[in-house]
């Protein structure tokens, strides 16, 4: 099973390729630093495949070759991500999205676990484990068999608190099981405003205080009522929304509807958007912004180099390939700066939106798959060079040439504005007149 998440990691090339890889079958003491001279001749032997990732190798004698995890940015093997992996990777059931969730208790959780293993002590469940008991539920007028289906969704009183909160939620209430009830009561059970946060709680409250209500009568005696279990449910309802803050909004009617159960939350911040533009950097100096794009596995890198009045210098949109979008950023920078060094151009101001790449190049580290990608970036990098993260807002030319290289899949660059694309100029032009761009 580990063979799935992990790599090996050429750095002096020591390694033989059947044990790295396995393109080469045939010889089994050729070594990639033997072989990377004379790559040219071993191509045709290996799988089309390869050949992108082995260009790309770049070896350094000092260091050991690698063995790495594949799941970890590190690439140092951790048993939390493998055993994650796997989990995640396993059968969900669609039950669990709506059960386990951070508002509600955990008491109220297991519960629902265990109702939904059918693991509840009803009359039926004692019977067909062998216990010959006479069943008779407490929950009706008229008595009946005891079971779960009974007792939680069938009995004259789960039917009257069913009814009460499907009126107030507009919303059927009858129901054959738990999972059917889970299903109707909570569609989405990832958004995170009050409204639903009420809603996925209520249906999970309903089912333990009926359990709860049940055993009470059961062992201490008294009735059943549906009024003290409306009750009960809205008492542990009622708070939500100012213990756990929502993070989206609740619509008007879904307000009203949280109204007629006296439940008055918050709702959340609204976030106030900025306005923001490229700026034009000192008199006689450069800017070069760069912008990483991934789709559907292949990347791109687009990039432009102003001066201080937002003239053009030059351009370039690239198809770098099989990539992702991280790869693609750090890329982008590398080509970039090549470009400003043909140019002869010497202090530039690198903007880019990608704090990962920020990050790297200021050297706080890079995750293994990127190493190759940024050892290209560094060799272009001068201690002169500046570089800063700007919002994707700052950089919309160099999104648009990023983008554009899907259109003509190949590496261009320009060093005039004319031939600019559409979409291109319409963001180059903006930016020369200084207008903003809104981000929320
Ligand atoms: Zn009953």
């Amino acid at each position: 099973m580990a063979r799935r998440a992990r790599r090996y990691k050429f750095l002096d090339g020591k390694l033989d390729w059947r044990g790295a890889i396995g393109p080469l079958q045939c010889d089994r003491q050729l070594t990639l630093a033997k072989s990377l001279s004379q790559i040219a001749d071993y191509l045709p032997l290996i799988q089309t495949y390869w050949h992108e990732k082995i260009v790309r190798v770049k070896l350094d004698e000092k260091q050991p070759d690698r063995l790495i995890f594949t799941l970890t940015q590190t690439g140092i093997f951790s048993s939390k991500e493998y055993y994650n992996f796997w989990r995640k990777n396993g059968r969900r059931q669609h039950w669990s999205v709506r059960v386990w969730l951070n508002y509600i208790p955990p008491k109220t959780s297991g519960f629902m676990w265990k109702i939904l293993h059918h693991a509840i002590p009803v009359d039926l469940r004692i019977v067909t484990r062998g216990i010959p008991i006479m069943s008779r539920c407490v929950c009706c007028n008229n008595p009946h068999q005891e079971d779960i289906r009974h007792l939680f969704f069938k009995s004259e009183v789960a039917q009257s608190v069913w009814r009460h909160f499907g009126l107030i939620f507009r919303i059927p209430w009858a129901f054959e099981s738990v999972k059917h009830a889970l299903r109707i009561w909570t569609p989405k059970p990832k958004t995170h405003s009050t409204y639903v946060m009420v809603r996925t709680s209520v249906v999970c409250h309903i089912i333990r205080e009926i359990w709860i209500a049940r055993c009470k009568v059961v062992y201490d005696g008294g009735v059943m009522t549906a009024t003290d279990i409306c009750q009960c449910v809205l008492h542990k309802v009622k708070y939500l929304g100012i213990v756990h803050r929502p993070h989206q909004m609740s619509t008007k009617s879904q307000l009203l509807q949280l109204a007629a159960l006296g439940i008055y939350g918050p709702q959340p911040m609204v976030r106030r958007g900025v306005w923001h533009k490229w700026e034009p950097h000192a008199v006689g100096t450069y800017k070069l912004n760069t912008d990483g794009s991934a789709k559907e596995e292949m990347c791109t890198g687009g990039g432009i180099i102003r001066n201080s009045e937002g003239g053009i210098i030059a351009r370039f949109s690239a198809f770098f390939g099989k990539g992702t979008n991280n790869y693609a950023e750090i890329f982008a920078v590398a080509v970039g700066l090549r470009l400003c060094h043909s140019l002869g151009i010497g202090a530039v101001v690198v903007e880019t939106d990608s704090l990962l790449t920020v990050n790297a190049i200021k050297k706080l580290g890079v995750a293994w798959d990127l190493e190759y990608v940024y050892w290209i970036c560094m060799q272009q990098i001068r201690p002169y060079h500046k570089i800063t993260q700007v919002f994707r807002q700052e950089n919309t030319v160099a999104d648009r040439l990023a983008n554009w290289a899907y259109t003509h899949k190949s590496y261009q660059e320009v060093f005039s504005r004319n031939n600019m694309p559409q979409e291109v100029k319409a963001a180059y032009i903006s930016d020369k007149l200084g207008i903003a761009n809104f981000r929320k």
